[in-house]
């Protein structure tokens, strides 16, 4: 039987330590860290992420601004708003809640964003020093998967690590980070060969994919560390990852639900950023 790593519980506790850092800068620094949030449209998945981002922001003692343009709002609107944000002292963190409607081109969006400010990592120049190893800001799922495989204990030094999905977001990143502490890296997608064969090697297995049932149990070494990426919902409309967990959880030594594993990290880690920004904005860098 494997033991669940709980999202919940090491999300939890680096949200304390959050708040408490916040207190502590704002008290001996006179410094409040800011969020913007941008939300264009009215598409409810977005609302409700974008909500729960600021309610988090509140409860950490951040403050939280919201912008909110319509469905037809022009990209050059949107550019506008971000150069704003980009001068605005009280914003140390801004983030452009994607998907953005056709008619404005993301990456546009993604550059015109100030680098130092850009909480979710997804500009280039982010990206390039993740790349290299010298970073200030991680992409949020991915960094949230490393401090749930920390949680574990488990050593990444020499390990066989399987990436399954080689998204900007996600996979790539992902095989980034795991790389840059010592593990060997494999990433999958749609045209791997073998997969089955590829990922039964794996000492750790992350899954992001976007498919539910897709990882089962032929797919899984016996004690492998199982991280499940994916939100999908099942046939019967319920959330679930990509994982089969009822078959995989018994031959893993460490697997994440959904929901309650890498979910709740997502936004844990944008906080952590945007913390970071804050500091590095007023030079008090750690
Ligand atoms: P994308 O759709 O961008 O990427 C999916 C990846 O899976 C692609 O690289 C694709 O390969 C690969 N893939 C698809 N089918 C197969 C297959 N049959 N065999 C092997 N690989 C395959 O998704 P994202 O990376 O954005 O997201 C992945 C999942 O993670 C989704 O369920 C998403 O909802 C979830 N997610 C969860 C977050 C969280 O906070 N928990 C945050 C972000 C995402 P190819 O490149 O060849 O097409």
């Amino acid at each position: 039987m494997a033991k669940l790593i709980s999202g919940k519980a090491v999300s939890a506790a680096l949200r304390t330590q959050i708040r408490e850092e916040t207190a502590a800068l704002r008290e001996n620094h006179g410094i409040h860290p800011g969020l913007a949030v941008v939300l264009v449209g009215n598409d409810p998945a977005s609302q409700i992420y974008v909500r729960n981002k600021q309610k988090a922001c509140e409860e950490v003692g951040f403050r939280a601004f919201e912008y909110r343009l319509n469905e037809n709002s022009t990209q050059e609107q949107l550019l506008d708003l971000i150069r704003v944000l980009n001068k605005d002292d009280k914003v140390h963190g801004i983030l452009v809640q994607l998907p953005l409607p056709k008619h404005i081109d993301e990456q546009t969006v993604i550059l015109t964003i100030a680098p130092e400010k850009d909480v979710d990592a997804f500009h280039p120049m982010n990206v390039g020093r993740i790349m290299i190893g010298n970073y200030e800001f991680l992409p949020c799922t991915p960094a949230g998967v490393m401090e749930l495989i920390d949680s574990t204990g488990v050593d990444l030094n020499g390990a066989n690590c399987v990436v399954v999905g080689r998204s900007n977001i996600v996979g790539k990143p992902m095989a980034m980070l795991l790389l840059h502490r010592n593990a060997t890296v494999t990433i999958c997608h749609s045209r791997t060969r073998n997969l089955a064969e590829v990922c039964a090697g794996a000492d750790i297995l992350v899954s992001a994919v976007g498919k539910p049932h897709f990882i089962r149990a032929d797919m899984i070494k016996d004690g492998a560390v199982v991280i499940d990426v994916g939100m999908n919902h099942d046939e019967n409309g319920k959330l679930c990852g990509d994982v089969e967990f009822a078959e995989v959880e018994p031959k893993a030594s460490y697997i994440t639900p959904v929901p309650g594993g890498v979910g709740p990290m997502t936004i844990t880690m944008l906080l952590k950023n945007t913390l970071h920004a804050a500091k590095l904005m007023n030079h008090l860098d750690d």
